[in-house]
């Protein structure tokens, strides 16, 4: 594995990689789309260190497992080990943030659920995770909106909000370290908002975060 943390000036970030901690349908118009019911409480998965990889300058995407689905998802890197904490500590316990992609193949993760499966096979594969680099989050003072979004080949794909979350960052982060201890160099990935669809290879991608991140390249195949 040749994946390491960056800053968003490419520096390497002094944290081992660890696990991915995401959550299902945080928000209720892309859970919606998918004909999914909006969840009571947030639904948790892992993917694990081996499904990092580098957003740019480019990711490739299996070719022969059907459709691979962008989500595109603001990414929090953590910086302290956080057990059972609060939404306060969550707060002060993250080192960065960024953006993720949860790539998930989408008609075997149908195919699963059919079936009653878990969704490791759709969602944890090797490369399912490309991420930014990260901008450092300690002195900046939190907002509570920021606007993502995903453009490929120049459409726009994906746009959302924070506030639009079902479940606030620090509410969800708080969640996660009472079912999963959140180490230094894990990455919480944070749901992603509506308009998810297949990449193809030789997609070029523009993501956005707020004003302050832009992240673009190729999709290739393999
Ligand atoms: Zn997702």
């Amino acid at each position: 594995m040749n994946y390491v943390h960056r800053w968003i000036d490419d520096s390497a970030i002094d944290l081992p990689v660890g696990k991915v901690v995401c959550v299902g349908r945080n928000y209720a118009a892309h859970a919606r789309e998918l004909g999914n019911e909006v969840p009571d409480s947030p639904i948790l998965f892992i993917k694990p260190s081996t499904s990092l990889v580098p957003m740019a300058p480019s990711f490739s995407i299996p070719v022969d497992q059907g459709e691979v689905h962008h989500e595109i998802e603001m990414a929090l890197l953590v910086g302290e080990k956080l057990q059972n904490c609060d939404a306060e500590d969550a707060r002060w316990g993250m080192a960065g943030f960024g953006l993720g992609l949860d790539l998930t193949l989408r008609d075997i993760q149908n195919e699963l659920k059919n079936k009653g499966q878990p969704w490791e096979r759709a969602k944890a594969f090797d490369g399912a995770c490309p991420v930014s680099g990260f901008i450092d989050s300690r002195g900046v003072s939190w907002k509570q909106s920021i606007e993502i979004s995903l453009e490929v080949n120049g459409e726009l794909r994906q746009r959302g909000n924070t506030t639009q979350m079902l479940f606030p960052i620090f509410q969800l982060v708080a969640e996660m370290s009472r079912v999963f201890t959140l180490e230094p160099g894990d990455i919480i990935l944070t749901g992603t908002p509506p308009g998810v669809a297949a990449l193809h290879p030789g997609d070029h991608f523009r993501a956005r975060f707020g004003n302050t991140l832009k992240v673009e390249g190729q999709v290739t195949g393999r």
